[in-house]
């Protein structure tokens, strides 16, 4: 976790990001991060061996498809040759821990420090993960610009808006580490997985897409100690109560666009979907269902709770008649002695995180459906713990109705112009440059 093993590594560069969007109670201060790539060795920008960050004057609109002045199909993208605003400049030890929030620079060196540290994370998992365009453009351009409403990213590009009115609250996506971290999501499975333009037509791959994101948007929090700290705190260990964990990208305290602790099953979808976001509520749901009830385990292991308040715990009815009980029970424990939640909180995660970038690793993107991805998840979780939580897997696909309904046409979504989602444009093709 960043303050304890990044920390006590060295060496690396020093930044300051928001562990979540800075308008939530508790998150109004930067914490200190150390990234993997060594002090001294990043340029002002910030610019590294992998990352470009600018902040573009006077481009218009973001990166894509688009017409030429002929009204003819064109398209744009890195790098950005127009005039920029200064960089952001490392102090002389070779870190950007120094600038003030207030500086218009700490802009560049938060997305920048959002961005690495989202690679460092994921790569904790998956190994090396080379850029997907990486033949064509040494570096991802990570771009911080007012002229977009949205964030999204592509070939060789990470683009970083404003959320406007109507959506939560004003502030640059710059500054908010869950959006930043699951557009770093949807490159890291273009690199890992592959991918093609015609992919996206399937809608069970989009939903994948964007399910995969907002996890790896998950374990990119829940490696920030503030963050896990207010989340077992708040719940006192129970992770099923509603927190800021499960919530991603927050746009007000109350109005986050996806939240993986939800009750969503592939029922609602039976007749039917329109947006590829919605989709992906039952599939990232049942993966964070699967860390719950990993982290439950460890804790009956740990000798920490019952089995039988676990049971009860796991079971949404029973819970209704239990609440108090449950509650009562974990807060206890909670009370009692923190670490151990804290250790079995890691510990799940990290089981997750390595189920995810195997699974990464192993899928065929070519007519990926929810059903592979669940009877794959199984046949990786036994090559990692040896079956160990097999009966978690199983069940959080099974509650979810994976595998057993499969969702049906798209159809088309008469409020969908009015009920933009964010990152619509990330994985719309093409790609990569005609
Ligand atoms: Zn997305």
């Amino acid at each position: 976790m960043v303050g304890e093993g990044r920390r006590g590594r060295g060496g690396g560069t020093r930044v300051r990001l928001f562990p979540q969007a800075r308008f939530l109670d508790g998150f109004g201060e930067p914490v200190t991060v150390e990234l993997s790539v060594p002090a001294g060795s990043c340029g002002a920008g910030p610019v590294d061996a992998r990352f470009e960050t600018v902040v573009p004057i006077g481009k218009v609109g973001p990166y894509g498809p688009g017409t030429d002045r002929f009204g003819r199909p064109s398209w744009s993208g890195p790098p950005w040759r127009g005039r920029r605003a200064l960089p952001a400049r490392p102090d002389r030890f070779g870190h950007f821990d120094g600038i003030a929030v207030g500086d218009p620079a700490f802009l560049a060196a938060h997305a920048y420090g959002c961005a690495r540290f989202a690679l460092d994370v994921l790569e904790g998992y998956c190994g090396p993960v080379p850029w997907h365009f990486g033949r064509s453009l040494p570096r991802l351009e990570v771009l911080c610009q007012t002229g977009y409403d949205n964030a999204h990213c592509g070939w060789g590009f990470l683009e970083l808006g404003w959320n406007l009115k109507g959506r939560g609250l004003s502030h640059p996506y710059a500054l908010n580490m869950d959006t930043v971290a699951h557009e770093m999501g949807h490159l890291v499975l273009f690199s890992l997985m592959g991918h093609a333009d015609g992919l996206f037509l399937n809608g069970e791959y989009g939903g994948f897409h964007e399910a995969m994101a907002d996890l790896a948007a998950f374990l990119v929090a829940a490696h920030l100690d503030p963050v896990v700290d207010a989340v077992l705190r708040a719940t006192r260990g129970n992770l099923y109560i509603a927190n800021e964990l499960s919530r991603i990208v927050e746009l007000a305290p109350a109005d986050q666009i996806r939240n993986l602790g939800h009750g969503v099953k592939m029922d609602q979808f039976r007749g039917g979907w329109s947006d590829e976001h919605d989709l992906s509520l039952p599939l990232a749901g049942a993966f964070f269902d699967i860390l719950v009830e990993v982290y439950q385990t460890l804790l009956v292991d740990a000798g920490l709770l019952s089995p039988e308040i676990v049971e009860i715990a796991r079971n949404v009815d029973a819970m209704l008649a239990f609440e108090h009980p449950v509650d009562a029970a974990f807060a206890a424990a909670y009370a009692a002695e923190p670490r151990p939640f804290r250790a079995a909180f890691a510990s799940a995660r990290d089981v997750l995180g390595h189920l995810l970038a195997r699974l990464w690793r192993r899928l065929d993107p070519v007519g990926l459906t929810y059903a592979e991805v669940a009877r794959q998840a199984v046949l990786v979780e036994r090559g990692l713990t040896g079956g160990r939580f097999e009966r978690a897997v199983r069940t959080s696909f099974a509650w979810r109705s994976i595998g057993v309904i499969a969702p049906g046409p798209r159809v088309r979504d008469p409020l969908r112009p009015r009920r933009r989602a964010l990152c619509d444009r990330a994985v719309r093709p093409p790609l990569q440059p005609a």
